[in-house]
């Protein structure tokens, strides 16, 4: 069976795409349904794009490869597309879109674009392997215990990264872009929560608090959680992209204030009133009472000097640790790193010394903040690959 193009995993990237490329187009997945990502992302209502998306709010070994594709194929065409389909949205925070109902209408609304684009899905398929004799690609696949193999001119891959490999996550597209001789980047977990081995936070597991969280010289306002296996929330989320083994982070539990002046202001007034109990007006208590177990909050606001006080509240306003690990793949929203863009054109996702071959999406080492970065990377990617192949 011999079809123009031929693209490898139905996610998100890989629907936008053959939403474009037009000519006889064949979408495979091993997966019973198409954009299982999608369906879970955003608690079930999908974040699909930030309003404020540009090429700052990605890590990648060349942050000047993403401009390209971002520029053309911009957060505002996914939202008029999402508009034209009468899907209702709202923003959350920070720029940040939401479905009101349902992610399933954003995979719906894909689903119904590559149809009107005439391209084919083919699910639980499994891809046994790719070869190129020169002039074609040939894609031998098995499905319901039959194989066959498939010739294409055009091949993209868009299975992934390794993160949820319980939903069906594999490496494919690094193993496939290593055949054809591109190279792959050291890939890690990233949007992950942070594992502490010595459980120090399941007493205070479930508290939240809105802080300044920083990796690396990278910081991020958001709210963090504690959690039985250690920390997680928006903050770590964010700052675990920019971690590595054995660094420390330093959380801000007051990042719009300095409870200094304000501890010093009410020592002058209500000088009997106990620390922790002045200080769970400012904290969630039960991070007080975990604190208090870790230093010395003992006493009355009579009994703090400046000093002692200072030095408490710059611990609070800068508290270091380092974390064990990560929780890795298994829960990571995305995978850091992949097929190098040196080998990549920013402008059609082509393999520069690879003809016809194409990558788009999480597979390249193009990685968004937590947001609807993500996504809006996986749209323009799969945009540009898929014109790009319909101009040809
Ligand atoms: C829990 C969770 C929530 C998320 N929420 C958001 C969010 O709200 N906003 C946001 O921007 N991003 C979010 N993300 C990240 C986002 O889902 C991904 O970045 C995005 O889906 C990547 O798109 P993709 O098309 O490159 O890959 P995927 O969407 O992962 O698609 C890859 C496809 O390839 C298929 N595949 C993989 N291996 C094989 C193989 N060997 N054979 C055949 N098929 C294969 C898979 O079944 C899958 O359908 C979330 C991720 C997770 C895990």
């Amino acid at each position: 069976m011999t079809w123009d193009t031929i693209i490898l995993g139905a996610g998100a990237a890989g629907m936008m795409c053959a939403t474009q490329c037009g000519g006889r187009t064949l979408v495979l997945d091993h997966a019973k349904a198409a954009g299982e990502k999608i369906r879970i992302s955003g608690g079930g209502r999908c974040n699909f794009t930030n309003m404020y998306a540009g090429p700052e709010n990605f890590l990648s070994g060349n942050p000047h490869f993403c401009k390209s594709a971002l520029s053309r194929y911009t957060q505002w065409d996914f939202i008029e597309l999402v508009a034209a389909h009468g899907i209702a949205y709202h923003e959350k925070t920070l720029g940040q879109l939401f479905c009101d109902t349902s992610a399933k209408e954003i995979i719906a609304m894909l689903r119904a674009e590559m149809t009107k684009a005439g391209a084919e899905l083919w699910l639980e398929t499994s891809i046994i392997n790719v070869g190129h004799d020169g002039t074609a690609y040939s894609v031998t696949v098995e499905a319901s215990g039959k194989r066959q193999t498939l010739t294409c001119t055009n091949l993209v891959l868009a299975t992934g990264g390794k993160s949820i490999p319980k939903m069906g996550a594999t490496g494919l597209a690094y193993d496939i872009a290593r055949q054809f001789g591109l190279r792959v980047t050291d890939i890690r977990a990233g949007l992950v929560p942070f594992t502490f081995s010595d459980g120090r936070f399941k007493d205070i597991s479930g508290v939240a608090h809105p802080v300044c969280a920083t990796a690396n010289g990278t910081e991020f306002d958001e709210a963090m959680l504690f959690t039985h296996r250690g920390l997680s929330g928006p903050a770590m989320l964010q700052i675990s992209s920019y971690w590595h083994e054995g660094q420390s982070i330093s959380i801000n539990l007051f990042p719009d204030s300095d409870p200094f002046e304000e501890l010093r202001t009410r020592r002058q007034d209500y000088g009997r009133r106990n620390l922790t109990t002045e200080l769970a007006t400012l904290l969630p208590t039960r991070l007080v009472d975990h604190l208090s177990q870790h230093m010395d909050l003992s006493g009355n606001l009579a009994d703090q000097s400046d000093t002692l006080l200072r030095t408490l509240c710059d611990g609070l306003k800068s508290w270091e640790m380092i974390p064990s690990g990560t929780e890795g793949y298994r829960t990571a929203e995305v995978t850091l790193g992949g097929i190098d863009t040196d080998c990549l054109s920013s402008k059609t996702m082509e393999a520069k010394t690879q003809s016809r071959l194409f990558v788009i999406g999480e597979a390249v080492d193009v990685t968004g903040w937590l947001g609807g970065f993500n996504f809006q990377w996986a749209w323009s990617s799969g945009w540009a690959a898929g014109q790009a192949i319909s101009a040809t």
